[in-house]
C-alpha cells in the first residue's frame, strides 16, 4: 500500500509540474475501498472508473466521481445518482443525462471526447460541424455542465500522444470559444501513456487533467514501459508448492514444481517471478508449472513463490472471488 501511495503522490507532483490535474483512475482494483481510500489519502480528487458497479461502492466517499466511458442510454439514472462527471459524445445520451439529472436537482457535467485517430469514442475530429452543433445543444442544457473536451490514445487506433494530435484538440477548443463565445477550461488529455511522453513532446499547456491508472497502479505507462521514479512491485502474487519433482523436459533433467493457480483465465504473461532464476513453464486454471533448476533456494513442499503482476495480471486477481487479497500497509 506504500508503494501504491507514493507512486500516486509522484504521479500527481509529477502532472503538477505541467500544469495537469490528475483524475486517478481505478478500474484495475475492481472497487476495493481499502485500496481506493489509500489512493485518495495521497491527494487525488476525481476517482475515474470504467465500471459503473465500482464507482456505486465508492458513493460515500465524499470525492467527485468519473465515469470514463460514454453511458449506456438505458443506465442514464444511475450514472447520474452516482457519478458526477461522464465521458460523452452523443446528443441523444446527453440529453437524457439532462433529464435525469433534473429529477436529481443536479448539474451533472460531461466530458465531450473527440477521436484525434484512435478510433474509441469521441467524435472524429474532421467532422467540425458535428462538434460545433453538439457544442451548441449542450450549452443549452440547464443540468448539464461542459467540462471540458477528452480525447484518448493508444487504444483501438495505437495513435501515440503527439504534440500534433494535441494541437487538433487545442485548435478545436479554440475554434469553439470563439464560434460559441464560450470558455472551455478543461481538456482531458490522455493517460498513463501520456505521462511516459510528458518530458519527450511539447504537450500544450491547455492540457490540464490526465487520467492515470497504471502508473499508480504498477509504475508502468506507455507500451507497459516502466517508470524509473515509481514502484512497479506494488503487488505480489502468492502460490503454494504442492509438488516438486525430478522431471526430463526438452531431454535434459528439470526440478520441475507445481503450485496451486486455482483462478480461471490467468495467463503465463500476467506472471513475473519475483526470484528471476525461476521460470514458468505453464499455467491452467488449476495450476502454475515452474522449472525451478536454476533457483538457487532449497524448495519445499508449501513454500510460498512469489510473482510480480502485469496490469492483466493485477485486473484479474482483482476481479477474481478466487484470490485472497491481503493489504501490506508499510510495503
Ligand atoms: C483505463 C483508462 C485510462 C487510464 O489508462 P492507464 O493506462 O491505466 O493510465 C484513461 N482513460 C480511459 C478512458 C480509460 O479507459
Amino acid at each position: 500500500m506504500k508503494k501504491i501511495r507514493e507512486n500516486t503522490k509522484k504521479v500527481i507532483e509529477k502532472c503538477r509540474e505541467k500544469n495537469s490535474e490528475v483524475a486517478a483512475v481505478t478500474k484495475v482494483f475492481a472497487g476495493d475501498k481499502y485500496i481506493i481510500k489509500s489512493i485518495i489519502d495521497s491527494g487525488i480528487n476525481i476517482l475515474a472508473d470504467s465500471r459503473l458497479k465500482n464507482l456505486k461502492k465508492f458513493n460515500d466517499l465524499k470525492i467527485k466521481k468519473m465515469l470514463i466511458r460514454i453511458p449506456m442510454k438505458s443506465e442514464i439514472e444511475e450514472v447520474v445518482k452516482y457519478t458526477d462527471i461522464s465521458l460523452n459524445s452523443e446528443l441523444e445520451t446527453i440529453f437524457e443525462i439532462n433529464k435525469y439529472a433534473k429529477i436529481r436537482n443536479k448539474i451533472y457535467e460531461i466530458m465531450l471526447m473527440i477521436d484525434v485517430g484512435d478510433l474509441r469514442e469521441g467524435i472524429f475530429f474532421e467532422n467540425y460541424n458535428e462538434i460545433y452543433n453538439t457544442v451548441k445543444n449542450v450549452i443549452k442544457l440547464k443540468n448539464i455542465k461542459l467540462k471540458g473536451l477528452g480525447t484518448n490514445f493508444s487504444c483501438f487506433g495505437g495513435v501515440i500522444p503527439s504534440e500534433e494530435k494535441y494541437n487538433i484538440l487545442i485548435n478545436i477548443k479554440n475554434r469553439l470559444e470563439k464560434d460559441l463565445n464560450i470558455k472551455i477550461k478543461e481538456i482531458s488529455g490522455g493517460s498513463s501513456g501520456t505521462l511516459s511522453l510528458i518530458d519527450e513532446i511539447n504537450i500544450p499547456k491547455d492540457v490540464n487533467q490526465l487520467r492515470c491508472g497504471a502508473s499508480i497502479a504498477l509504475g508502468i505507462g506507455l507500451n507497459d514501459m516502466p517508470f524509473e521514479y515509481l514502484h512497479q512491485n506494488t503487488c505480489e502474487f502468492a502460490v503454494e508448492l504442492v509438488e516438486i519433482k525430478k522431471k526430463i523436459l526438452n531431454n535434459k533433467i528439470k526440478k520441475i514444481g507445481v503450485c496451486i493457480i486455482n483462478t480461471p483465465g490467468m495467463k503465463k504473461e500476467y506472471f513475473i517471478p519475483t526470484d528471476k532464476k525461476i521460470k514458468i513453464i505453464d499455467i491452467n486454471n488449476d495450476y502454475i508449472i515452474l522449472d525451478l533448476t536454476e533457483s538457487e533456494k532449497k524448495h519445499n513442499l508449501n513454500d510460498e513463490i512469489f510473482f510480480n503482476l502485469s496490469y492483466g495480471g493485477l485486473l484479474l486477481s482483482m476481479n477474481s472471488p478466487y484470490v485472497r487479497k491481503v493489504y501490506l500497509n508499510n510495503l
